[in-house]
C-alpha cells in the first residue's frame, strides 16, 4: 500500500506511509482522512459497535431458533 503521492507543498513524490514530506517536512498523514468503512480493531467504538452487532446477530438466531422449535 506503498503509493506515491504529490507532496501538497513542495510537490515531491513522496510515499503515502510517510508521516511528513522528507523534502520540506509538510505533514502528509496527518491531514489524510481514514478510508470509509476500514474498521480498526485496535479503536474501541469500532470494537464495541462490533461486539454489539454479533451479539444483536445472535439473539435473532436464538429467537429464530426458538420460534421453530416452538412449532414442534
Ligand atoms: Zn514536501
Amino acid at each position: 500500500m506503498a503509493n506515491l503521492i504529490s507532496c501538497p507543498t513542495c510537490g515531491k513524490q513522496i510515499s503515502s506511509n510517510a508521516i511528513s514530506c522528507p523534502n520540506c517536512g509538510e505533514l502528509i498523514n496527518a491531514k489524510m482522512s481514514k478510508p470509509a468503512g476500514a474498521i480498526n480493531m485496535k479503536d474501541p467504538v469500532h470494537f464495541v459497535g462490533v461486539v454489539i452487532s454479533v451479539l444483536v446477530i445472535l439473539g435473532v438466531i436464538a429467537m429464530f431458533i426458538a420460534a421453530a422449535t416452538s412449532n414442534y
